[in-house]
């Protein structure tokens, strides 16, 4: 309904207003129609012709080609169909006859050509260029990397832009000296094709600056053999120029990058070359030609032109060397150092140290490790401050022991004098014999030979109860040593017969079978015994039992040996049982409560156990247990 009202509204206005609503309608429509062919335009793909100058794979061309047909695929607004042709003839010092090739790209795109053609290289440059004509006449192009020497400019039509670069050798040779000063000479490896040729006097032209300083070898009309067996012994102080390496001195073509890979493999002379295809892992850097620039310049150049802009109004600068940039392992290999780099230089493939990485762990673990170390010694210095002190005190309870002895002596003194008493009283009798009989007229010599020997024997009693007794008081230090236990108890019990005796006691001494051998220090043992030994009789001396008895028992119990003192005497009573080897606890009026403690102190320190108790058939028993040596 609504649609009628206007036209309604035109026939009542009359036909100048019909005119101008129709002309509008007919506007709209157009630019309706102008829309849609524009989609379409839009979703149709550019087609885009990349003609390689040696071969896909042959470096440093196939970089370029790559870089160049991943950012245009990338870059576009354009669907693309990029299609590649390799002119081979580049590659050969006798290339064939051109015209096949050439009709074969006629019978692809004549119907349908291009809407750009891309070369790359000089070769597939000049290709383009001879037969822009017949092939793509009215196609754009562009003629990328390729050097500026080698650009025929009077070729060129608007149609056309070049994207040249410019090969400064001087710059290459003078970074060289830069970074490796001592050098000598330069070896510039090169093949023999025609283009190679035209290099080789291009670059014998800036050699020139450098005569003097520098001598120059030009493997240009070797055979690549030839050339690797002479790069496998350079001397010293010789360096690489790679330039190219299509065709050799022999004739003999060379695929991609494989030839520069076996001259690496090869040669004890670093490698430097002035294109940055040749770098990552193959030559030490310097000035190069940067892959990634021209890439940028190229695609740039081709989406201004496919977007409708004149090839022949761009216009581009030769593309230089790209600022220095230094392959880091190759430094290390061949002593490069980083202050002879030319300013501004790069150095890439850096290998993180393992310092760098683990920087913070191996930070980490020194200070758990000087932490430890402290710690550790701390302890030691610990250790031996505790050492020292046991030493002291061991000095000490010597000492005390000592003392202890001393006061024990004291007791024996009676019983010591009754048994030097009845030699020395021998003697005497023996002596007023011995001279009674030498008086007489005819005295018996052989009785008196006899009592000579009574005389002698009773001496040497005399000394034994004397050396017992010095023995038993000596002051030594605390000295281990190994001994039997049953001999050290065996002559403390000797040493006590004699006191036993006069307080009317048995002392029965009942030792084990067998040897009982212990680490220990015999004077400081017999001590304790000693003190064990006397406290027993001065218990039964307290009673008027009619048993009057202190036995004695050594024994093996385990890995320890065992010495057990029993006495018939009044027993400990039970409230001191947990006392008695407390300092200064005596029961006795003139006690003074040192014996048990320092018995108790000695035998721990030979790292054994006293214990006391009271034995169900009257009085008390004091074990000690020793460990037996292994
Ligand atoms: P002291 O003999 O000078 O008193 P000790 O340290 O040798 O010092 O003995 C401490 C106490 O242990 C004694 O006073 C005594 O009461 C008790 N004692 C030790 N041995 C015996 C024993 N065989 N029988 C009864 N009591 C004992």
């Amino acid at each position: 309904m609504g649609g009628h009202i206007p036209i309604i509204a035109a026939v009542r206005r009359g036909w100048p207003a019909v005119t101008a609503r129709l002309c509008l309608c007919v506007l709209v429509l157009a630019f309706a129609g102008l829309g849609l062919v524009r989609a379409a335009d839009q979703n149709e793909p550019k087609r885009v012709l990349l003609l390689h100058s040696f071969g896909r794979e042959f470096r440093p061309w196939s970089e370029f080609a790559r870089a160049i047909k991943t950012d245009l695929e990338q870059q576009s607004p354009w669907p693309l169909d990029i299609q590649e042709h390799t002119l081979l003839t580049a590659r050969f010092n006798n290339p064939g006859p051109e015209e096949p090739f050439v009709d074969y790209l006629r019978s692809l795109y004549e119907s349908c050509p291009p809407d750009l053609v891309v070369s790359v290289g000089a070769p597939a440059a000049r290709f383009a260029q001879k037969y822009r004509k017949q092939l793509f006449p009215a196609t754009p192009m562009v003629l990328t990397a390729v050097e500026q020497r080698l650009v025929d400019r009077t070729g060129l039509t608007d149609n056309d832009t070049v994207i040249s670069i410019y090969n400064d050798f001087q710059i290459s040779f003078d970074s060289i000296l830069h970074v490796l000063p001592d050098t000598q000479t330069i070896a510039v490896v090169l093949g023999a094709s025609s283009l190679e040729k035209f290099w080789l006097e291009e670059i014998k032209r800036d050699a020139k600056r450098f005569e003097g300083r520098v001598t120059f070898d030009w493997y240009s009309g070797l055979s690549f053999q030839d050339i690797l067996k002479r790069a496998s012994s350079l001397p010293s102080h010789t360096v690489l120029f790679w330039g190219l390496m299509s065709v050799d001195g022999a004739g003999v073509a060379h695929e991609g990058d494989v030839a520069l890979r076996q001259l690496r493999a090869v040669t004890n002379a670093p490698i430097f070359s002035y294109q940055d295809a040749f770098f990552e892992g193959q030559t030490v850097g310097g000035p190069m030609h940067s892959t990634a620039a021209s890439s940028r310049k190229t695609v740039d150049t081709a989406l201004r032109i496919l977007g409708g802009e004149k090839p022949g109004n761009i216009k581009i600068e030769p593309l230089t060397f790209a600022s220095p940039r230094y392959d880091w392992r190759e430094m290390q290999r061949w002593g490069i150092r980083e202050e002879n780099l030319p300013p501004g230089s790069e150095v890439l493939f850096r290998q993180t140290s393992v310092w760098e990485i683990y920087r913070w762990q191996m930070v980490l673990i020194a200070v758990v490790i000087l932490m430890q170390a402290g710690l550790i010694s701390g302890l030691l210095h610990e250790r031996w401050r505790r050492r020292v002190a046991e030493v002291e005190s061991r000095q000490r309870l010597a000492e005390l022991a000592h003392v202890n002895r001393y006061a024990a002596a004291g007791e024996l003194t009676t019983s010591i004098a009754h048994e030097l008493n009845q030699p020395l009283g021998s003697i005497l009798t023996n002596t007023e014999t011995a001279e009674l009989m030498l008086k007489g007229v005819s005295p018996n010599l052989d009785e008196i030979r006899e009592i000579l020997a009574d005389i002698r024997r009773d001496d040497q009693r005399a000394s034994e109860v004397i050396r017992r007794l010095r023995s038993v008081l000596k002051k030594t230090p605390f000295e281990i040593a190994d001994i039997d236990l049953n001999e050290t108890v065996g002559e403390a019990i000797g040493f006590l017969t004699a006191v036993t005796d006069r307080h009317k006691i048995v002392l029965k001494f009942t030792p084990a079978v067998s040897a009982l051998r212990v680490r220990g220090d015999p004077v400081q043992l017999q001590q304790v015994i000693l003190n064990l030994i006397i406290n027993a009789i001065d218990a039964i001396s307290e009673t008027e039992a009619k048993v009057r008895e202190v036995t004695v028992t050594t024994a093996l119990s385990g890995s320890f040996a065992e010495i057990r003192i029993g006495d018939s005497g009044p027993g400990i009573a039970a409230g001191d049982l947990k006392n008695i080897f407390n300092p200064f606890f005596t029961t006795k009026p003139q006690g003074m409560g040192m014996g048990l403690a320092i018995a108790r102190t000695i035998i721990e320190a030979h790292r054994g156990q006293i214990a006391a108790e009271n034995r169900l058939s009257g009085g008390a028993l004091l074990t000690i247990r020793l460990p037996l040596t292994r």
